[in-house]
């Protein structure tokens, strides 16, 4: 997967089956989806994939148990049979993980032990492991760094963990091996039409600042929480249909929650749940829900999230976890599509929805990470339908992410080493091969350190920057813009 040779494929042809503008989990499931069908397809990233919601989820593939609380029985089967192909298609980057929910009384354990019973029955035979039921000294065993005060006992499930902005580029790789033309830093800034209907878009190479036009039989609108704007390009009088609910994490060292094993605390004092995951050796504490009223591509983790995060963390940890113990702290944007009469963002339904507008954009968005391949599957079914495509047969439930092992250099999941050292030719690797362009890319990215300890990512800016300056003839000046812009980015990563 290489830029320039995307680029000059752009330059040489304009018409096109399906163009796909955004490069999160829905667009590059879209990607995936179309070229694997045969139709000719491209996808145009404004920044980088993933640069958006789609690197800041918990990094779970999950049925969502919270779901099931609320009563979405379909929704949970449909992403526990998702979770179900992704682990299987993609098991390099993602994994099972056992959950223990600590419980208080015996009422607690009936509840929880029945409600996780049903969730591992709705996964069927892609279960990934039974419900157990936990003592208290099990509980402990499993999860030595809990305060035992008042415990009765737990439950332990499974769910899926994975890498998202790994499998992001994963993702697009894998299109690209299907034929489709994936392109970063490539805005797209207006629409075309002929006559009445879309047929094409403006793209804006960020990178050089040209422009171009293209041109596509169906336009498929994956912007996530931007998806508003680009409506917007449509349509003048659009009124919005996103609310974007925000959600944070906290990431500290493994020495305050040593277990291999996920602790999930079912009901947070705003009737949410928390998790504590370990990940990548450090622990993901989160998440928040709440909505606010500005779209930023680097949202910043309200003070009251983070308390709130802390206080329900240290209700649980042995040790307590001061603000100075933050490694790094990140805030993502669920792109949820409004409902009258919603209280809050955290009762706002977790489904995707698929628009048609009157002049043949298709917009999709709400859903999350672990369904984008379903999204994807009836997304492209539109496309060929308001396209008038011929009509082809979906293959991604079956289909091998990340393509052969060549595309991927490791298989340690984390391309990180010990002491964070990241090699050359893995920065190599990033910038030929997976597009990477800027300092941020391969830090937050490629590597995820920006999202481990963002100190430690501010000190090796310097070294990657002058890495990736020699694999792509760039000068010193070129290496001072890029430390300076990412540490402007990173400093919202330190709490
Ligand atoms: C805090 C949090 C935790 C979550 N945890 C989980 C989890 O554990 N498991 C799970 O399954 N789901 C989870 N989710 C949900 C999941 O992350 C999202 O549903 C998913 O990432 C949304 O992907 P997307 O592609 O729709 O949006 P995005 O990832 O935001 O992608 C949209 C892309 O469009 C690009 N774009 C915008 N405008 C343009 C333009 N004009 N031209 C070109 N490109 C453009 C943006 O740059 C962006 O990259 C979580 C979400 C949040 C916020």
């Amino acid at each position: 997967m290489n830029r320039q040779a995307a680029l000059n494929r752009l330059h040489n042809e304009k018409d096109w089956d399906v163009i796909i503008i955004g490069g999160g989990a829905t667009g590059l499931g879209a990607a995936v989806d179309a070229a694997s069908r045969g139709y000719r397809t491209v996808l145009l990233e404004a920044h980088d994939f993933a640069k958006g919601t789609s690197s800041r989820a918990t990094k779970l593939v999950h049925g969502g148990v919270r779901y099931l609380a609320q009563g979405n029985i379909k929704l949970v089967k449909e992403a526990l049979r998702e979770r179900g192909w992704l682990l299987k298609n993609a098991p390099h980057i993602t994994s099972d993980l056992l959950f223990v929910i600590p419980v208080y009384s015996f009422f607690e354990k009936m509840f929880y032990g029945i409600g996780l019973g049903m969730y591992d029955l709705l996964s069927g035979k892609l279960s990934l492991g039974k419900t157990k039921w936990l003592s208290k000294k099990q509980t402990i065993q499993h999860l030595p760094d809990l305060k035992e005060k008042g415990l009765a006992g737990g439950i332990a499930y499974h769910d899926g963990q994975f890498d998202d902005a790994r499998l992001a580029v994963e993702l697009a790789k894998t299109a690209v091996e299907h034929g489709a033309v994936i392109v970063n830093y490539s805005s797209v800034t207006g629409l075309l039409k002929h006559g009445e209907k879309v047929n094409g878009v403006t793209v804006q190479d960020k990178l050089d600042g040209t422009t171009y036009q293209l041109n596509a039989r169906a336009v498929i609108n994956a912007t996530g929480v931007f998806a508003d704007h680009v409506m917007q390009m449509d349509e003048q009088q659009h009124s919005d249909i996103v609310t974007p609910s925000q959600g944070i994490h906290l990431v500290v060292d493994k020495k305050f929650f040593t277990s291999n094993h996920a602790l999930m605390i079912p009901k947070t004092s705003d009737g949410r749940v928390l998790f504590a995951v370990p990940w990548h050796n450090k622990v993901v504490i989160g998440t928040t829900d709440n909505e606010v009223p500005e779209i930023s591509l680097e949202p910043r983790p309200l003070q009251s999230e983070i308390e709130f995060v802390l206080q329900h963390a240290n209700k649980y940890f042995k040790t307590n976890i001061e603000r100075s113990d933050v490694k790094s702290m990140f805030a993502g944007l669920r792109p949820l599509v409004k409902q009258k009469n919603a209280e809050n963002t955290a009762v706002i339904r977790r489904d995707h929805t698929i628009i048609v507008s009157k002049a043949h954009l298709i917009t999709i968005t709400g859903g999350k990470w672990t369904t984008y391949r379903k999204m994807a599957e009836e997304v492209v079914n539109q496309a060929v339908i308001t396209g008038r495509l011929p009509k082809r047969t979906c293959i991604t439930s079956n289909l091998p992410i990340g393509g052969t092992e060549a595309l991927y250099p490791r298989q340690d999941n984390s391309l990180l080493h010990k002491d964070f050292e990241i090699q050359e030719k893995d920065i190599a690797f990033f910038v030929q091969h997976e597009m990477a362009a800027t300092v941020e890319d391969v830090l937050a990215r490629r590597t995820r350190l920006l999202f481990l300890d963002a100190g430690m990512a501010i000190a090796k800016a310097p070294a990657v920057a002058a890495i990736m300056a020699r694999y792509m003839n760039k000068d010193e000046a070129w290496q001072r813009e890029q430390v300076e812009a990412f540490n402007a980015t990173a400093k919202g990563y330190i709490l």
